[in-house]
C-alpha cells in the first residue's frame, strides 16, 4: 500500500528550545535571585552591625572622656577642696585621701594635677606617685595645658561636646547620656599625650554650697585628670561591648582587612590614631555558614532539574511518538477509506467523489469522461487457481492501468473485477479511444500468475459528460449500460454510450430474480444451435447448443448478459441441466445429428456433477456419444481431483470433449496430455485476426499442428469471411463454425439448413 503519510517532526528538535531553556533558565533565575537576597541581606545586616559597633565604640570613648569629668565633679564643686585652695598651699596628705589618691585608685585616672589660679602646679600625681607639681605641670604636656587656657579662655570654643563652660552651662546632658551639674565646669577631650591616646578633663573648683559660690565666685584653682586610653581601657571596651582583637593604632596603613578602625579625632583636629577591632559581622557568617548548604541546595536542585528535564523529555518523547503513530495510523485509515486495499488504486468512494468534484466544478477542456473497466475470463481464473492468483492477477492490472493515467485521469477498482478510470479534461474522442486501446491492450498482455502466463481480456464501457448537465449516478449507468453493450457483443472491446442503448438496461438484480424465475418454469429459456460444418466439404457436422433468454419486456437476451450472473448466483447449475435436458430430446428428434453443449467451470465444482449428467442422459435416453460437451480451458487448470475425475467419468459414459475458446485461457498444451480431451476449438479472437494487421495466423498453424500431432479434431469459430474459410482449409482445420455459414437459429430453422446441404454461402 502506498504511504502517504508525511513523518512528524523529530520530536527531539524542539524539545530543548521548547522545555529545557524555560526550566533552566527559570532555576537560575530563582537561584540568582535568592542568591542575591541571601547575598544583600547578609551585607546590610553586616552594615547594620558595624554601626552598631562603631557607635558602641565611640560611646566608650566618650564615656571615658565624661567619666573623667564625672569623677572631678565629686571633688571640684566640693566646698572642703575650695577652702583647702584657697589656703594655697593644699595639704597633701588631704588631697591625697580626698581627691588625687581617691581619683587614681577608685577610678584609674592615670594622672591628676592640682593648679593654682596663677596657672602654678600644686599637686601633681602621676600612676599613683607624688612627683614635684610644679615641674610636673610644666611636662604635663601641651594638651593639658591648653585644655586649662580653654577653660579660662574668654570667648570659649565653640562646639566642643564634652566642654561645660560657663555660658554653656545650661545643658547638663554630656554626650555619654552622663548627668552633670550645671555648676560642673570643664573643658574634657581627647589627646596625644605622650605619645597616647588620653582622655583629658580639667575642671573648675568652685564650692558647692550656695553661700561660698556667692561670696567668692571665682573658682580656687584647676584639678586636671588624665586617663590614658590603653590596655585596660581597650580591654575593657572588649570586655564590654564583646569586641574582639581591640587595640590603638597610630597608623591607618597597618588596618588589616579583616578589620575595622575608628578614627580618634584630638582637640585640634588632627587625627591621634585609630581605634582597631575585629568586627563581629553576623552576615559574613551566616554568609559562610549557609554557602555550602546553598551550593548544595543549588547543585540538589540542578540535579533535580536534569532528572525532570530528562523525565519530561522521555515523556514528551513517548507522547510525540504517540502522537505521530495516531497521525500515521489516520492517515491510513483516511488511506483506507478511499483507496482499494489490495490494488492501492482509488476505492468506489473516492471514485464517486472525484466524480462529483468533476461534474460540479471542473469537466476540463474537452470534456469528461468515465470508462468502466470489466476484465473477461476473470471469474474463472479465480474459480480454477484460486484467490490468491486472482488477487496477484488484478494488482497487475491495476498497476498497469496506474501506469496509463499521466494526464490527470484517476484510476479506481470498484470491486472483483470491475475499475474505472475517470479523465477529468480532455475527454474527446481521438483521447478515449486512445486510453482504451492502451487499457485493452493492458489487459490482453499475459500476467504472470503462479509461474503460469494468464491470457484474458477487458469490456470496456465509456460515459462522457462533455457540457451536458449530468450527474453521477446518470454518468455511471450510462458508462455501465456501454460496458454491458461491449459484452453482448463479444467482449475485449470498448464501446461509447448512446442513447439509444438505454432500453436495453436491466438491473442485474433483477436479471437474477427474473432468470431463477425462467429457469424455474422454463418460460421464456429457449436454444439456438450453431452448425459445425465439415472444412472440406462445408457439410454440416454438428450443431452447438446456444441458450437464449426471451425476455418478456427486454426481448432477446443473449448469454453473455446472463450466463455470468446465473455463475455467480449458481443459477447455472439448473440452467445447465436444463440445456442438457433440451439437447436430450433433440438428438431424438434429430437421429444421426451430433450436439455440442457449453458447460461451466462452476458446474464441475460439484462432484455429483457427472452422475447427474448420466442421470438426464438416462431419463431422457439420449446417447451420450451423440453429444460433445465444450469446457474451457480454466477446468483443466484448476487440476484438481475432483475435475479431473469428473472429466474422466464424461469420457467413460461415452461423451466427446471438446476444449473450447482455446488460446485465450492459458494456452498451456501440457495439461492436454493430462487430461484427455478429444477436440478443441480455436478462439475466435485468432480467427478475427486473419488478414488483419495483427495477423494470428501462425499462432492457428501452430495450433492446428499440434492438435493433429495429440490426434486431436480441431474447430475454429468466428469464421466471417470467404478469406478466413479459405486460410483455415489450407491450414489444415477439420471443422468451421461462424457467421459465414450461420448464425445459431432456432430449431424450427434447422430444416431448411439441412435441406440446403453443404453451406457456401453467407447465411
Ligand atoms: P461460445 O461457446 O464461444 O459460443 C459461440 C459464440 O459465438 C455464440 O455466441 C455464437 O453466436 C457466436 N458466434 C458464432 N459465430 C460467430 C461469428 O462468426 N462471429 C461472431 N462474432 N460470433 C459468432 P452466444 O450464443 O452469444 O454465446 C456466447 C457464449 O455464451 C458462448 O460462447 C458460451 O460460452 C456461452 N453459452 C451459450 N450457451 C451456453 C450454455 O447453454 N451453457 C453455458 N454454460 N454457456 C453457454
Ligand atoms: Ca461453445
Ligand atoms: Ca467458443
Amino acid at each position: 500500500m502506498r504511504q502517504t503519510t508525511d513523518l512528524p517532526v523529530r520530536p527531539s528538535a524542539r524539545f530543548p528550545a521548547r522545555v529545557v531553556l524555560p526550566i533552566a533558565l527559570a532555576v537560575l533565575g530563582i537561584a540568582g535571585t535568592l542568591s542575591l537576597d541571601i547575598f544583600w541581606s547578609a551585607r546590610s545586616s553586616d552594615a547594620i552591625a558595624l554601626n552598631r559597633q562603631i557607635r558602641m565604640v565611640r560611646h566608650a570613648i566618650d564615656a571615658s572622656i565624661d567619666q573623667l569629668s564625672q569623677n572631678q565633679e565629686a571633688v571640684a564643686v566640693w566646698d572642703p577642696l575650695f577652702a583647702e585652695m584657697e589656703r594655697g598651699a593644699p595639704d597633701v596628705r588631704w588631697i591625697d585621701d580626698n581627691v588625687g589618691g581617691w581619683l587614681h585608685n577608685s577610678f584609674g585616672h592615670d594622672r591628676v594635677y592640682l593648679i593654682d589660679r596663677g596657672g602654678r602646679g600644686l599637686y601633681a600625681l602621676l600612676d599613683g606617685r607624688h612627683m614635684a607639681p610644679e615641674a610636673a605641670w610644666r611636662s604635663a604636656g601641651n594638651a593639658a595645658r591648653e585644655a586649662v587656657a580653654e577653660l579660662y579662655a574668654p570667648v570659649p570654643k565653640p562646639g566642643h561636646l564634652h566642654d561645660r563652660v560657663a555660658d554653656r552651662a545650661r545643658t547638663t546632658l554630656l554626650p555619654s547620656g552622663i548627668r552633670m551639674p550645671p555648676n560642673a565646669i570643664h573643658v574634657s577631650h581627647l589627646a596625644l599625650v605622650d605619645g597616647q591616646p588620653a582622655a583629658i578633663s580639667a575642671m573648675k573648683i568652685v564650692p558647692n554650697s550656695a553661700e561660698l559660690r556667692a561670696r567668692n565666685g571665682e573658682a580656687a584653682g584647676t584639678i586636671v585628670s588624665i586617663r590614658f586610653l590603653g590596655k585596660s581601657f581597650l580591654d575593657e571596651l572588649s570586655r564590654r561591648n564583646l569586641l574582639a582583637g581591640v587595640r590603638f593604632t597610630p597608623n591607618l596603613s597597618d588596618v588589616r582587612p579583616d578589620e575595622r578602625a575608628l578614627s580618634l579625632i584630638g582637640e585640634d583636629g588632627t587625627s591621634i590614631g585609630s581605634i582597631v577591632w575585629k568586627p563581629e559581622l553576623p552576615g559574613a557568617f551566616v554568609l559562610e555558614q549557609a554557602a555550602p548548604v546553598a551550593v548544595a541546595a543549588l547543585l540538589m536542585m540542578i540535579v533535580l532539574m536534569v532528572w525532570l528535564i530528562r523525565s519530561l523529555s522521555r515523556s514528551t518523547h513517548k507522547l510525540e511518538s504517540a502522537m505521530a503513530e495516531l497521525r500515521t495510523s489516520e492517515a491510513q485509515a483516511q488511506h483506507l477509506a478511499f483507496h482499494d486495499p489490495l490494488t492501492g488504486l482509488a476505492n468506489r468512494a473516492m471514485l464517486h467523489a472525484k466524480i462529483d468534484q468533476t461534474l460540479h466544478h471542473g469537466i476540463g477542456d474537452g470534456g469528461a469522461a468515465l470508462i468502466l473497466i470489466d476484465l473477461d475470463r476473470f471469474k474463472r481464473v479465480n474459480d480454477t487457481l484460486g484467490h490468491a492468483a486472482g488477487d496477484m492477477l488484478l494488482s497487475q492490472f491495476a498497476a498497469r492501468i496506474a501506469q496509463l493515467c499521466t494526464r490527470g485521469e484517476i484510476a479506481a477498482r470498484l470491486g472483483g473485477d470491475e475499475f474505472a478510470i475517470l479523465m477529468p479534461r480532455g475527454a474527446d474522442h481521438v483521447a478515449l479511444r486512445s486510453l482504451c486501446q492502451q487499457v485493452l491492450a493492458a489487459a490482453r498482455a499475459p500476467f504472470d500468475v503462479s509461474h503460469s502466463l494468464i491470457h484474458i481480456g477487458a469490456s470496456i464501457g465509456v460515459a462522457c459528460a462533455d457540457g451536458i448537465s449530468i450527474d453521477r449516478i446518470e454518468l455511471m449507468r450510462r458508462a455501465d449500460i456501454a460496458l454491458f453493450r461491449t459484452k453482448g457483443h463479444g467482449k475485449n472491446n470498448y464501446c461509447f454510450f448512446e442513447g439509444a442503448m438505454d432500453e436495453l438496461v436491466l438491473s442485474r438484480a433483477s436479471i437474477e430474480d427474473e432468470l431463477h424465475q425462467a429457469i424455474r418454469t422454463g418460460i421464456g429459456l429457449t436454444l439456438h444451435f450453431q452448425p459445425l460444418v465439415a472444412a472440406k466439404s462445408s457439410a454440416i457436422t454438428g450443431l452447438e447448443a446456444l441458450v437464449r433468454w426471451n425476455h418478456p419486456e427486454h426481448g432477446l437476451i443473449g448469454p453473455d448478459r446472463f450466463i455470468p450472473i446465473a455463475e455467480e448466483s449458481g443459477l447455472i447449475v439448473p440452467l445447465g441441466e436444463w440445456v442438457l435436458r433440451e439437447v436430450c430430446a433433440m438428438t431424438r428428434r434429430w437421429p444421426g445429428v451430433g450436439f455440442a453443449v457449453n458447460l461451466s467451470p462452476v458446474q464441475f465444482l460439484d462432484s455429483s456433477f457427472a452422475s447427474r449428467l448420466l442421470a438426464i442422459v438416462e431419463e431422457t435416453g439420449a446417447d451420450p456419444s451423440r453429444i460433445e460437451l465444450e469446457i474451457t480451458e480454466g477446468v483443466l487448470l484448476a487440476d484438481d481431483e475432483v475435475a479431473g475425475a469428473t472429466l474422466a467419468e464424461l469420457r467413460r459414459l461415452g461423451f466427446h470433449i471438446a476444449l473450447d475458446d482455446f488460446g485465450t485461457g492459458y494456452s498451456s498444451l501440457g495439461y492436454l496430455q493430462r487430461f484427455r480431451v478429444d477436440r478443441i476449438k480455436i478462439d475466435r479472437s485468432f480467427v478475427r485476426t486473419i488478414g488483419q494487421p495483427e495477423d494470428a495466423s501462425a499462432i492457428i498453424v501452430a495450433i492446428i499442428t499440434l492438435g493433429h500431432a495429440m490426434n486431436l479434431r480441431v474447430t475454429a469459430e468466428g469464421v466471417e469471411t470467404d478469406m478466413q474459410h479459405r486460410f483455415l482449409v489450407a491450414a489444415g482445420c477439420d471443422t468451421l463454425q461462424g457467421y459465414h455459414y450461420s448464425r445459431a437459429v432456432p430449431e424450427a430453422e434447422l430444416v431448411d439448413l439441412f435441406r440446403d446441404g453443404p453451406i457456401t454461402q453467407v447465411a
